[in-house]
Order: C-alpha cells, then sequence, then structure tokens
C-alpha cells in the first residue's frame, strides 16, 4: 500500500449501493476518469511503486483494469496486454477459468501475447474477493510469464482478496475499504 494519508482523488469516487445487485456497494470511479488532476494524480500513485521494477507488459484486466493499466503502461514504458472475458478475442486464446460467487468465469488473452520471462504487472480497478486477480495471476503463470506484482486502485478488504494472491511478489492498493 502506498502512503498512509488517503489521496484527493479518493473523494472522486463515488459509492453506489445495491448496484450490481442487492448487498453490493459498488466503487465506480468515472467521476475520479472524468477529472483532469485526479486520472493524472491517481495514474502517478499507481506507477510509482513500479518505476525501477523493470515492467516489460502491463496485464489490463477486463473492463476497467484496461483504463488504468492502458495508462499506466505508457507511464513505465511497457506494453499492454488485455486480459478479456471470454468470447472477446478471435482465437487462438489462452484462457483460465475461474469461480465467482454464483457461478464461473474465465480470462483469455491471444495465445502468443506474453513471452517466457516477460515482467509482467497486473493491473484492475477494484480487488473484490480476489478470485479475478487470482485467475490473472494463473493466465500470466500459464505464459511462463513472470509476474512481479500487482496493483489496483481499491481494496475491500472485508472480503480478503489479498489471501488468494499467491507468492511474495507485492500487491499495492491506493485505497483501502
Ligand atoms: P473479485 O474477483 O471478487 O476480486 O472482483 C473483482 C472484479 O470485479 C474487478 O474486476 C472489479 O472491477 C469488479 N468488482 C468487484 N466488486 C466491485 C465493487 N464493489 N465495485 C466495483 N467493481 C467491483
Amino acid at each position: 500500500t502506498v502512503g498512509d494519508a488517503r489521496p484527493s482523488f479518493a473523494a472522486l469516487i463515488r459509492a453506489v449501493a445495491d448496484f450490481p445487485k442487492p448487498g453490493v456497494l459498488f466503487r465506480d470511479v468515472t467521476p475520479l476518469l472524468a477529472d483532469a488532476q485526479g486520472f493524472a494524480d491517481c495514474v502517478a500513485a499507481l506507477a510509482a511503486p513500479w518505476r525501477d521494477a523493470g515492467v516489460q507488459a502491463v496485464c489490463g484486466i477486463e473492463a476497467r483494469g484496461f483504463i488504468f493499466g492502458a495508462v499506466l503502461a505508457r507511464a513505465l514504458g511497457a506494453g499492454f496486454v488485455p486480459l478479456r472475458k471470454p468470447g472477446k478475442l478471435p482465437p487462438p486464446v489462452l484462457a483460465v477459468d475461474y469461480q465467482l460467487e454464483y457461478g464461473s468465469d474465465r480470462l483469455e488473452a491471444r495465445s502468443d501475447a506474453i513471452a517466457p520471462g516477460t515482467r509482467v504487472l497486473l493491473v484492475d480497478d477494484v480487488l473484490a474477493t480476489g478470485g479475478t486477480l487470482a485467475a490473472a495471476q494463473a493466465l500470466v503463470a500459464h505464459f511462463g510469464g513472470d509476474v512481479v506484482g500487482a496493483s489496483v486502485l481499491i481494496e475491500l478488504e472485508a472480503l480478503r482478496g489479498r489471501e488468494r494472491w499467491m507468492g511474495e511478489q507485492p500487491l499495492h492498493a491506493l485505497l483501502r475499504y
């Protein structure tokens, strides 16, 4: 986690009760994205821990991980690889299936998207139960990529997603709720 004081861009994230279903407090980052200074500050904070990490590829998770991940890739001088929901990428793809609270989901990447040994940073907007990020970690491992760590904007601590993060690499969160 980066810093103790809550950054000012935190005020630009909107909490919406019971979306997309009852009981979920949805963290809407679109007001933050729309604010030029807030977005810039957020991206700078996301990039800070990785400046000297030798990141070669940023993998962003569909869909909001694409926004933060692509900008972070540019900030770090790395390439960008989208990890997509099923059926969005043309074949051939590599895929990992993972469990949701109800049912399952899948992440896919183009089958030659990550060369073995590539130093990969994973990015998403929100860490909730951790299933999505763990699946992304597994998918990159499937390629033989070297996951150097992950950054999320928001960690929902009560859901204990961090416990599903495998290995000793850093998992940074800018904001914890
Ligand atoms: P999980 O696999 O449970 O960690 O869920 C993480 C994924 O679901 C991320 O891609 C988030 O974009 C999304 N997500 C989960 N919970 C929320 C939430 N409360 N607000 C916004 N997005 C969420």
